[in-house]
């Protein structure tokens, strides 16, 4: 390919993102079976799961609720009235023969995701639909060398459908997307994001333009990719080949393609023209799902504080910067950590500290922050004493390497150690007139213009402190002897 992946010169990435979302719900949409991840095959399958002959669907309240409060955490309409729409198609893991999802009428209507993007800086982007759809089931094809086996467990399992507008420009927003989304459906309890067990998945739709044409060209759909760097890479990848074909004066067919991990590619896997025909119309078993305006306002008034209001809340109350605020609020535990840290303390330390040494560390470990060896408590320990000028910022890093080590307490630590902070006039000044005595030739070309002396003047008498020197006082004491 003649483009390098991720730059497109002339050309403008258009994308919008499909995300199926599975229901945090103990049952499945319209039955009673079982949900939880990781059953033995077709342990949790009821009969109306199967599709026998004479079962009806009754659908769960619980599910209802979850996308009524997914919708209020989007900022998007609720629909009062929506209806259930059978999509025909024929799969062995489908028994019914269709699935039962929403068409023309979903439950919620048009809200908007703010991105936080790595420069500080928000961007838009516009939900244009949430409904809920059933799963199907799962074609098990490496079971046996001549059968094909067939899993029903997740026949049945509430989806929501979250369909984006074409409002993202490139793989980075797209992953700051998917991040957002996540956090917002971590945060109200709705779906768990675990990409990895499939319960969050994601079709990307892209096309490619001339900057500053305003009509969309024609896209191609990827499905089904399952972790934010596979889709920020399929986007890449597919970018650049739509581009090439553009280049050469070729015409994008609108087609579906599958994200091959393994290659690193796109490959085509069925072009849209002969798209099934799914003969949509509203299942005669279902009536219309008509809200009660009670059980909607009932969910408002139970929604928790949303990571947009918490980086606002961040960066009025502690005088956080945007982008530490947002990396703080995307995860609940992270920011529930830093609170405790900053509770009645300097929250922008508290927030250096948690962002830099303590994230650093973990990453290094491999551990989230649930399982952070040092507390929210020890760490607000630590910031105090920094805060209190009883130890240094640079004590404070080793401190803090012996607390991940022992689990000691940085209090222990200080005073076992002997690391307290001199703040001693009298003591620095002592010490800065020993090193000015033994360096009279440095001082002297300090004097005649040598300004750099002073950092090395700073680290003798650092030096004969043991590190412990108020930095400071330190600075204000020597600038004093020198002038
Ligand atoms: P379908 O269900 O056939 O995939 P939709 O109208 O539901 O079609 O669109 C699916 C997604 O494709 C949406 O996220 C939408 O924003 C996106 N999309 C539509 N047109 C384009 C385009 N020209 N380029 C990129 N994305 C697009
Ligand atoms: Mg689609």
């Amino acid at each position: 390919m003649s483009y390098i992946q991720g730059q497109t010169g002339e050309w403008e990435m258009v994308i919008g993102l499909e995300v199926h979302a599975q229901v945090v719900s103990n049952s499945k949409l319209f039955s009673g079976a079982a949900t939880a991840f990781g059953a033995a095959p077709n342990e949790q399958v009821s009969l109306v799961d199967a599709a026998f002959p004479g079962m009806l669907p009754v659908l769960n309240e619980k599910c209802v609720e979850q996308a009524v409060r997914t919708g209020l955490g989007l900022k998007a309409e609720i629909n009062m009235t929506s209806v259930f729409d059978r999509k025909n198609y024929f799969y062995a893991d489908l028994p019914a023969g269709y699935q039962i999802s929403q068409f023309t009428q979903p439950i919620v209507g048009k809200g908007e995701i703010l991105l936080d993007m790595a420069d500080g800086e928000t961007r838009k982007v516009g939900i244009t639909r949430l409904h809920l759809e059933q799963d199907a089931g799962k074609s098990m094809h490496d079971q046996s060398p001549t059968e094909t086996f067939v899993d029903l467990n997740r026949a049945g399992v509430a989806l929501m459908e979250i369909v984006s507008e074409p409002d993202m420009r490139s793989g980075e927003e797209a992953g700051a997307y998917l991040k957002k989304l996540r956090a917002i459906l971590r945060y109200l309890g709705t779906c768990d994001g675990n990409m990895e067990e499939g319960s969050m998945r994601c079709d990307v739709n892209l096309s490619m333009r001339r900057k500053g044409d305003t009509k969309l060209g024609t896209r191609c759909e990827i499905k089904n990719v399952n972790s934010i760097r596979f889709v920020q890479q399929a986007i890449d990848y597919e970018a650049a080949r739509q581009v090439d074909v553009l280049e050469s004066g070729g015409e994008i067919k609108q087609e579906t393609r599958l994200w091959d991990t393994a290659k690193g590619e796109t490959r085509s896997m069925r072009s849209k023209e002969d798209a099934h025909d799914y003969r949509y119309f509203p299942d005669p078993d279902l009536l219309p799902l008509v809200l009660d305006p009670a059980m909607v306002e009932r969910v408002k008034s139970t929604l928790p504080e949303l990571p947009d209001e918490k980086k606002a809340r961040f960066i009025s109350d502690y005088g956080l910067k945007p982008y530490d605020a947002s990396v703080l609020v995307a995860e609940k535990a992270s920011a529930d950590f830093f609170e405790q840290v900053a509770k009645g303390r300097d929250g922008k330390l508290a927030a250096n500290w948690v962002t830099g040494e303590l994230f650093g560390a973990l990453n290094k470990m491999g551990k989230s922050i649930d399982e952070s060896p040092v507390s929210a408590a020890a760490l607000g320990e630590l910031v105090g004493l920094i805060s209190d000028q009883t130890i240094s910022g640079r004590i404070a890093k080793d401190v803090f390497e012996d607390m991940l080590a022992t689990g000691k307490g940085a209090a222990a630590i200080v005073e076992e150690k002997g690391l307290k902070q001199v703040t001693d006039t009298g003591a620095i000044e002592k010490s800065i007139d020993d090193i000015l005595a033994a360096n009279a030739d440095k001082v002297a070309e300090y004097k005649s213009g040598k300004d750099k002396l002073f950092g090395f003047f700073v680290g003798q008498v650092m030096k004969a402190t043991g590190g412990k020197a108020n930095p400071a006082m330190l600075n204000d004491l020597l600038k004093k002897k020198l002038s």
